[in-house]
């Protein structure tokens, strides 16, 4: 996934332009800019690239989300249905906004079960916010459909997809707001970076405003600018929106690569009886940055995930218990540990996630290993690691 592993002189390139200037900030000061505008050319190109009208470039992909949902008008006591497996990312953009994280089961595509969140639909609910996880999506027809039924708002947390495709469109661009991050770990990288995209003239619009302190950003004259509706500050540096652009220009390198060692990867697994992969839905196209098994028990994914360990096979993850990106995790959320008080909507209304029954996303994520898709590896490493890969689970069953 990582593009950090070709940085080099394009991306130096670009930081220069800006350095030269010395104008670090993405608006005003253009008697100085000698004409670079870094975030608004990233912004174009990302936007043409994913087939959106609108890109709102910010400083994370986790500003991402707190924008997409301001703009699209969420806040205080509004039921937001997120799964049970995702980045922290996704709760706390939620509660930043007072507004009330759903948690509801995955299924076997690793994401949102649209059951599951039909089933938790309440009259305060806004938004459904599936998370593509690991390079691969949700069922976005059965999503959208539940959506247009209770006219919900849908975003797309497509910070780990960027790149694959639903029925012909680029994951992140087929709901109402779609959400990136550019991270240092990324598929691209800004360093710290995150966009929207939206082809909605009016989420745009406040999109633009509210990560700027709800500048209108009309005339020339930013000291005299107008502030229709409070924002606050999720902006961009020109620096980082310069090392953004460099790496857009190599995403198709990089997905075709990772589509390469994917590929080999998943020869080599699927020669092992007992090896089963994650659902695609249908018309879907991963963007190959992890390949995402599953073990006949969760017994054997914990023996298969050690054996891998000790093949000296690294970046396989066990997410269910080993690292921060489900529910088992996150026992500050589950406690509802602040540093200051939560707003009285989301302690009365979140659900208790002590006693909360996640036992289906527990069946799927307790026998699912990701492997990382790297793209600094050659051909020939990528060929050595499949078979200590295949060696090492074959070895378990
Ligand atoms: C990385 C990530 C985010 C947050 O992005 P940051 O840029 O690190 O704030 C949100 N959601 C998912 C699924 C992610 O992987």
């Amino acid at each position: 996934m990582p593009g950090f592993e070709i940085f080099g002189a394009e991306e130096r390139k670009q930081v220069n332009d800006v350095l030269e200037t010395g104008v670090l900030m993405r608006y005003g000061f253009d008697g100085m800019r000698n004409n670079q505008w870094k975030a608004k050319e990233f912004e174009t190109e990302f936007a043409k690239k994913m087939g959106s009208e609108y890109c709102q470039l910010v400083s994370s992909g986790t500003a991402a989300l707190t924008v997409a949902l301001a703009s699209a008008g969420i806040g205080a006591g509004d039921e937001v249905i997120m799964p049970t497996f995702t980045f922290v990312a996704t709760f706390e953009s939620i509660l930043a906004l007072g507004a009330v994280p759903i948690l509801v089961d995955i299924d076997d595509t690793l994401t949102l079960n649209p059951k599951a969140v039909e089933a938790a639909i309440t009259s305060k609910t806004k938004c459904v916010m599936p998370v593509h996880m690991c390079g691969s999506m949700a069922d976005l027809d059965a999503l959208k459909a539940i959506c247009v039924d209770h006219n919900l708002i849908l975003l797309e947390d497509a910070c780990q997809a960027l790149g694959g495709t639903y029925k012909g469109k680029s994951l992140g661009s087929y709901g109402d707001l779609g959400c990136f991050s550019f991270d240092y770990v990324k598929t691209i990288t800004c360093g710290e970076g995150g966009a929207v995209v939206t082809n909605n003239e009016k989420f745009a619009k406040h999109a633009d405003h509210y990560q700027d302190h709800g500048h209108d950003h009309i005339g020339g004259d930013r000291g005299a600018e107008g502030h229709p509706f409070i924002g606050y500050n999720f902006r961009i540096s020109e620096l980082n929106a310069a090392v953004g652009l460099a790496q857009l220009k190599k995403l198709d390198d990089i997905l075709k690569t990772q589509k390469r060692n994917y590929a080999l990867f998943r020869e080599a697994l699927e020669t092992i009886d007992g090896v089963t992969f994650r659902r695609v839905p249908e018309g879907g196209v991963e963007n190959y940055s992890f390949l995402n098994f599953f073990l006949p028990t969760e017994e054997l994914a914990v023996k298969a995930h050690k054996a891998l360990s000790a093949q000296g096979v690294d970046a396989c993850f066990y997410w269910y218990t080993n690292n921060w990106h489900y529910i088992k995790g996150w026992s500050h959320l589950k406690d509802m540990k602040s540093l200051g008080r939560l707003s009285s909507e989301v302690r009365n209304q979140m659900q208790d996630l002590n006693s909360t029954d996640f036992s289906k996303s527990d069946a799927v994520l307790g026998r699912t290993i990701s492997a990382l898709v790297k793209i600094g590896w050659t051909e020939a490493q990528v060929k050595e690691r499949a078979e200590k890969m295949r060696n090492a689970i074959a070895s378990v069953l």
